[in-house]
């Protein structure tokens, strides 16, 4: 166990990267020591109030300093800096980056956008925490795969399960995006399995799953319709039961007027939670059914934060500082996760 603070860079501070950002900021074991721009957009000023400002390339320094932003180096100059970079560029450019990392002998989380080879282990706090300890380099899988992972590894732990079929119904971009679509269409991926089914598999050692995947014109969250064959004979209580223990799925209610993933959104923004996120999977409590051995249910991913979590424990577990359920708990406390009561 370490007695310091674990100092952090975050690479790319995008959607996902500024989320890492202020929930590493939040623990009393690690700090940010500084994040990576590559433009002096409103994203730098503002970052730069609570955060120091490095830059990919030398070259731009010039138009941060013309535009009142102040840097304090270089990328490189921040990996010579930090025991972990949390690489949260865009899809691909991870692994370019990781001969960085590597040169300056240093940690580093990926992210989903990334090939599972980019690590050493692939990582989901609840189903495989324990293969990260003391891992150099790990990815957190994807926003999708965090979502199945969460609700499946506690019916894979308890009752085991024979088989999942899943439709991912996905939003198409995020909210902060003009750019990507589509807007007027419903555009399936035409690889069945989706890639999902892998990446679950590389949380979740053994599980048997198949996935269809399909874009819509949304940008708030994905849904999960998700039928799963179970090992052992169940009943709709037990299996409740077992996800209550699980702070990171929350069940929601449609007759209390959640009845889409408009309405879950509006009540993360009436919580007031960090930037109107939730980072845990929201679970429709109606559509929770038994038929045979079969388990269905339908959920909502917000996209844009529920990986979150995954990457503050995911450093615990690479610098072995506290063990799953220690680093789970600290994670939730500072994030108010476990008091929701949507
Ligand atoms: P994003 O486009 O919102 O953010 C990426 C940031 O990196 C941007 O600020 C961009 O300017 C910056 N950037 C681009 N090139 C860079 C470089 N060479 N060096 C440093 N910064 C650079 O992307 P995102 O949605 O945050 O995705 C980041 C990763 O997280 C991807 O692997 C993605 O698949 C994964 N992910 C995304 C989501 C999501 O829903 N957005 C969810 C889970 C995981």
């Amino acid at each position: 166990m370490l007695s310091f603070m674990i100092k952090v860079g975050i690479n790319g501070y995008g959607t996902i990267g500024r989320r890492i950002a202020h929930a590493v900021s939040l623990q009393p074991d690690m700090t940010v020591i500084g994040i990576v721009k590559t433009k002096p957009d409103y994203i730098s000023r503002i970052a730069s109030n609570t955060f120091n400002i490095f830059i990919n390339d030398l070259k731009n320094k010039e138009d941060f300093n013309n535009r009142g932003i102040k840097v304090k180096g270089t990328l490189e100059d921040l990996a010579g800096d930090v025991d972990i970079m949390i690489d949260s560029t865009p899809e691909g450019v991870g692994e370019k980056n990781k001969q960085l990392y590597d040169e300056n002998n240093i940690k580093a989380i990926f992210q989903g956008g990334e090939k599972s080879t980019v690590g050493e282990s692939s990582f989901n706090a609840y189903s495989n925490f324990n293969e990260s300890v003391n891992k150099r380099f790990v990815r957190v899988v994807s926003c999708n795969t965090t979502g199945l992972a969460r609700t499946l590894f506690p019916i894979y732990n308890r009752f085991g399960i024979k088989h999942v079929d899943a439709t991912l119904i996905r939003r198409a971009t995020d909210p902060n995006d003009s750019k990507k679509g589509p807007i007027n269409s419903i555009e399936p991926s035409l690889k069945i399995p989706s890639h999902h089914a892998p990446d679950l598999k590389t949380v979740i050692n053994g599980i048997n799953i198949d996935t269809v995947a399909i874009k819509v014109p949304t940008t708030l969250m994905h849904v999960h319709v998700v039928k799963a064959q179970l090992k052992e004979k169940a009943s709709r209580e037990e299996v409740v039961e077992e996800w209550n223990k699980y702070h990171r799925v929350l069940r929601v209610y449609g007759k209390e007027g959640l009845s889409s993933t408009a309405q879950i959104m509006d009540a993360a923004r009436e919580m007031q939670s960090n930037r109107s996120d939730l980072y845990e999977i929201a679970l429709w409590d109606e559509s929770v059914s038994l038929s045979g051995d079969t388990l269905s249910y339908i959920q909502a991913v917000h996209q844009e934060s529920d990986v979150i979590p995954e990457n503050v424990d995911a450093i615990r577990a690479m610098f072995n500082l506290e063990d799953k359920e220690k680093s789970i708990e600290m994670t939730d406390k500072s994030l108010g996760i476990g008091r929701r009561n949507i």
